[in-house]
C-alpha cells in the first residue's frame, strides 16, 4: 500500500497552500504524501469518508496552559485535542526556569499532541494564579538564558504576564527583565495585558517586531482601542511593523466591543488562540473551534479564521513547517463539520451576539494518527471557589 491513509472528498481548507475545494488527502508514514482532486483508493490502507466536511491542518493554538497537575491553570492537552482539532499548542508560560524540567517531562513527553512552550520570566512561572511578577528575586535573566538553551526544541519565546495584579508594585522592571533574556536568546517575547498599572503606551515601547501581544481584545484598562473606538496610533504603528496580535480569549480577555472596534479599524487578530485553561475551559471559551466561531459570526471567512490558527500561528512561533497541509509536513489533520443553525456566544462580560454558524470538531489526526477520545479531568480544587469570583470581576451577572 502506498498511503496508510486516505481521507477522500473533503473540501480542503490549507491557507499555507493556498488550496481550496474538494480533495483527496493522503498519508504516508506520518507525512503529508499527496493531496488532489482524486487520488486512487486501492492504494491505501485506510480511507475516511470526509464528503460534506472540511480539512485543515491541524490547528495551532499560540496561547494554551496544559502543564497540568503542577500549576493553577494547567488543563492535560491530549484530551481535548482529540475534541477540537488542535494538535500544537503553545503554552504561554505555564512554567519558569524551576519548573520547566517537569514541563517536559510530565506535559511534553507525556502529551501525543505537540507542545511547545514560551518560557515564564519568571523562574516559579503560573504555580499560583497571579503575582509571579511581584518579587523580581523570581525575574533571573542569566538562569532563564541556560534553561532556554538547553531546551531550544521546545522552548520558542519567552512570556510575561504584565498586569497590576501580576506586577504588583514593580512596575515594568519584570518586562525588561523579559526584553532582556528574549534579546539574548534571540527569540520572540509574549507579553499579556490586562489591567494598568503598568500602562499600555509604556508596555508597548518595549515590544519589537515578531513579539506577541496577546489578550489583543482585552475589555480592561489597557485595551488596544481608545474611548472613541479608534485601535492607538502606537499599536498601529507596532502592527505595520510586524507586532502580532493575538487573541487569548480566556476568561478575562475577549470584549465583543473591543474586537468589533478592531474589525471596524481593519485590524482584527493576526493569531486567534484559546488562552484555555482551567477556568476559561468552562465557558464562555470552552475550546478552540468554539473561538474561531465567534469571528466566524463577526464575518471572517472560514479561510480566514484558519488561516490565524494555523499558518499564522505557525510563522509567529518559527515553525512554518507545522499548520500546514503541504506535502512532505508532518500529518496534523482536522475534520470540521460547519453546522448552521441559531446560536449565541458570549464574551467574557456575557454580552451575548448571535450566529448561524458553528465550527464543530468531527477527528483530529497528529502525526497521521487519529487521536482517541478520552474523558477530560475534572476541574482542580480550586476552581468551583474561583470561578465565582473571576466572573464578578469581569461583571458577569
Ligand atoms: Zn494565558
Amino acid at each position: 500500500m502506498r498511503y496508510d491513509l486516505l481521507i477522500r472528498d473533503g473540501e480542503v481548507v490549507d491557507p499555507d497552500g493556498e488550496l481550496r475545494g474538494q480533495h483527496d488527502v493522503a498519508v504516508a508514514g506520518g507525512t503529508i504524501a499527496a493531496v488532489a482532486p482524486s487520488l486512487p483508493a486501492d492504494e491505501a490502507a485506510c480511507i475516511v469518508d470526509a464528503r460534506g466536511q472540511y480539512v485543515t491542518p491541524g490547528l495551532i493554538d499560540l496561547h494554551t496552559h496544559c502543564y497540568w497537575g503542577a500549576t493553577y491553570w494547567g488543563i492535560e492537552a491530549d484530551p481535548v485535542a482529540a475534541r477540537s482539532g488542535v494538535t500544537t499548542w503553545l503554552d504561554a508560560g505555564s512554567a519558569g526556569a524551576y519548573s520547566f524540567a517537569g514541563f517536559r517531562r510530565y506535559a511534553v513527553d507525556a502529551s501525543r499532541a505537540r507542545l511547545f512552550a514560551f518560557l515564564n520570566i519568571a523562574t516559579i512561572g503560573l504555580i499560583a494564579r497571579t503575582y509571579e511578577l511581584s518579587n523580581l528575586d523570581y525575574c533571573d535573566v542569566g538562569l532563564g538564558a541556560a534553561i532556554v538553551e538547553a531546551n531550544r526544541d521546545v522552548i520558542l519565546g519567552i512570556k510575561a504576564r504584565i498586569d497590576r495584579d501580576t506586577t504588583r508594585g514593580t512596575g515594568l522592571e519584570a518586562l525588561r527583565r523579559a526584553r532582556e533574556l528574549a534579546d539574548r536568546v534571540k527569540l520572540p517575547l509574549m507579553v499579556h495585558i490586562s489591567t494598568a498599572p503598568p500602562r499600555i503606551a509604556d508596555i508597548a515601547r518595549l515590544l519589537r517586531p515578531g513579539d506577541i501581544l496577546t489578550h489583543c481584545c482585552t475589555g480592561h484598562e489597557n485595551r488596544l482601542v481608545d474611548g472613541q473606538s479608534r485601535v492607538h496610533p502606537f499599536i498601529r504603528e507596532l502592527g505595520q511593523q510586524g507586532l502580532i496580535l493575538d487573541l487569548g480569549h480566556g476568561t478575562g480577555s475577549f470584549s465583543y466591543a473591543s474586537a468589533e472596534a478592531m474589525l471596524a479599524e481593519g485590524m482584527p487578530p493576526d493569531v486567534i488562540s484559546s488562552d484555555i485553561h482551567q477556568l476559561s475551559v468552562l465557558g464562555p471559551m470552552y475550546d478552540l473551534p468554539t473561538t474561531l466561531s465567534k469571528f466566524l459570526n463577526l464575518g471572517l471567512s472560514l479561510p480566514d479564521v484558519i488561516a490565524r490558527a494555523t499558518a499564522r500561528p505557525a510563522a509567529a512561533m518559527g515553525r512554518p513547517d507545522l499548520g500546514t497541509l503541504r506535502v512532505g509536513a508532518p500529518a496534523d489533520i482536522a475534520l470540521f463539520r460547519l453546522e448552521e443553525g441559531s446560536y449565541t456566544f458570549h464574551d467574557v462580560f456575557m454580552q451575548p451576539r448571535r450566529g448561524r454558524v458553528h465550527l464543530v470538531n468531527t477527528a483530529t489526526y497528529v502525526g497521521g494518527t487519529l487521536l482517541p477520545h478520552a474523558p477530560e479531568r475534572p476541574p482542580a480544587p480550586w476552581v468551583a471557589a474561583d470561578l465565582p469570583a473571576v466572573q464578578r470581576l469581569h461583571g458577569r451577572r
